[in-house]
């Protein structure tokens, strides 16, 4: 079968592998969607301490039961047959560490991850891990949801993660930065989940700005190159600030903005991490401490959002179809990190 291999940064081969392998307590699939996220690109360029080489990559995955060990349904308390249709969780908790146990599985201190130290879902097929079986994080597709809505539903697991911890309430005001694919499920569960009030979208590349304002309808785009983004929010407000802020990007001076623009008792989410060769921003910490700011910070996601995800997106109160703009075969997966990096494409999905 054709799988998509990491050697070594810049050194990522689609080549001729064998098939995996499906051992009595795993679960064999025929993976029908791997999505794929401005990780896989960092992958491809930096590579990951926690990811060995070689290494099938890819972790947003949906994909056909083909295989079921033996032992899988005793072991598990599962019903898993070929032919179901079936989701994989990407970041792994182990289940029984402190963290875990207290229920907090995104930020599990043996935290494993699909596509890192397990093979992931630019392939043809892939063996379920058992560590993502222990954990129920395999998870049934909802019949009227697609496969590569199914794929989506990792990050946007990570999106309802980081949510859960804002306590947004019907009425408040977003500011969203990023106008990527995450930031588009952002908002989408923002209004969907929390009914929150108005939402303003900001990024510094007016061509994605456009492409994903179109999907997703904010109030008002900001293009930060352009104008003073904490100037126009507080405009936008009446000068009270942004009562929510989520910074979907890299970018360091998002979260100095979002401490900026943060209005009374505002709620910030450090979503995206920043390079870890620059992690520091300036904080002037007697904003936080007289506005009595929260800020929380956001690490993937536990098996139970992925389910949630699932559920959001079968009953439409959350939907990501439309933002699945290219889908694209697997002899074609490097083109896919192309047009994920140039920003051509809201969400771009691979089809082996
Ligand atoms: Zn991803
Ligand atoms: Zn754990």
């Amino acid at each position: 079968m054709k799988a998509l291999r990491f050697y070594a940064p810049e050194d990522v081969r689609l080549e001729d592998v064998p098939e995996p392998d499906c051992g009595p307590d795993e679960v064999k699939l025929h993976v029908r969607n791997c999505s794929t996220c401005g990780t896989d690109v960092k992958i491809f360029h930096n590579g990951h301490q926690n990811l060995t080489p070689p290494r099938t990559i890819g972790h947003e995955i949906a994909g056909e039961v083909v295989e079921v060990g033996a032992e899988v349904n005793a072991t598990y308390g599962s019903d898993w047959r070929v032919g179901d249709r079936a989701q994989v969780i990407a970041a792994v908790p182990c289940g029984e560490c402190y963290e875990c146990r207290k229920g907090w599985m995104a930020v599990c201190a043996n935290q494993t991850s699909v596509g890192y130290q397990y093979d992931g879902g630019f392939a043809e097929y892939m063996t379920v891990p058992r560590q993502v079986l222990k954990v129920d994080g395999l998870n049934r597709i909802p019949d009227n949801v697609g496969y590569d809505e199914a794929s989506a539903a990792e990050p946007f697991a990570c999106a309802i993660n980081a949510q859960e911890l804002l306590g947004i309430e019907p009425g408040d005001t977003v500011v969203v930065f990023g106008a990527g694919p995450i930031g588009c499920m952002h908002i989408r569960i923002a209004r969907g989940v929390h009914e929150c009030g108005p939402v303003y979208l900001v990024d510094v590349n007016a061509e994605r700005l456009k492409m994903s304002a179109e999907a997703v309808q904010p109030e008002e785009t900001i293009d930060a190159s352009e104008v003073d983004v904490v100037e126009r929010v507080m405009e936008l407000t009446g000068g009270r600030g942004a009562d929510v802020v989520i910074t979907a990007t890299a970018a360091n001076v998002t979260q100095e903005q979002a401490i900026s623009m943060a209005a009374r008792n505002g709620r910030i989410s450090f979503f995206g991490g920043l390079p870890k060769t620059n992690p520091t921003i300036t904080c002037d910490s007697n904003l936080v401490h007289y506005r009595q700011l929260h800020i929380h910070g956001a690490n993937g996601s536990a098996p139970e959002h992925n389910k949630r995800a699932l559920e959001y997106i079968s009953t439409g109160q959350v939907p990501v179809k439309d933002l699945i703009t290219r889908h694209i075969p697997l002899d074609d997966v490097l083109s896919a990190f192309d047009i994920v990096k140039n920003g051509e494409a809201i969400k771009v999905t691979v089809e082996p």
